[in-house]
């Protein structure tokens, strides 16, 4: 069943945060592919969220800029998550990432909203019509930052980031990733 979105703004790009949303999250960084565990449900939310929007990833990676992993450690490892993404029935989705250390003051690191507007802009979907997913404070800061809409998982930082401040910024708290995809079984549409 399809119904009509009453919304004025339907949700055309949804955004992901990758450590603690699609992938167990590590203080100790992912640096290698061996490394990188889907959480539980996460790849086949994505492939039934691909249903009826579009999504890429906007991930913070400051172990490159502090010298831990080289970027080709970081292409295998999205290389793993695309790969278990299609066999899943999905398409490959596009990563937006920051390669720098805090100290580089660089215009991409979240909680600015460089990462995301490249993200938008490669996507053509304005900040009215997109979502952001993530897990952390500065997720929320830089969808906030970015104009966009955001929805805070408890997945990872999750469960932490709920009594913060910046929770408020949330237009919504769902379990994980497969929870909000299931928001959209009935409806065919995501909408927050
Ligand atoms: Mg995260
Ligand atoms: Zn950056």
């Amino acid at each position: 069943m399809l119904v009509e979105s009453t919304m004025v703004d339907p949700i055309k790009l949804l955004l992901l945060d990758r450590d603690g949303v699609i992938n167990v999250d590590s203080k100790h960084y992912i640096k290698k592919a061996e490394e990188w565990h889907p959480i539980a449900g996460s790849i086949n939310a994505i492939v039934q969220l691909q249903h009826c929007v579009k999504i890429a990833v906007c991930t913070n990676q400051a172990g490159i800029g502090r010298g831990l992993f080289a970027e080709t450690a970081l292409t295998a490892i999205h290389r793993k998550m695309n790969n278990a993404i299609v066999q899943a029935g999905g398409e490959a989705i596009d990563i937006y990432y920051c390669p720098h250390a805090p100290a580089q003051d660089c215009y991409c690191r979240k909680p600015k909203s460089g990462l995301l507007t490249l993200a938008m802009q490669g996507h053509q979907c304005l900040a009215k019509n997109t979502l952001y997913v993530g897990d952390s404070e500065k997720d929320l800061l830089a969808a906030l930052n970015a104009k966009c809409r955001s929805v805070l998982v408890l997945t990872g930082n999750g469960s932490k980031t709920a009594k913060t401040p910046a929770a408020q910024y949330a237009g919504a708290i769902v379990e994980n990733l497969a929870a909000l995809a299931d928001r959209t079984i009935v409806t065919g549409i995501l909408d927050i």
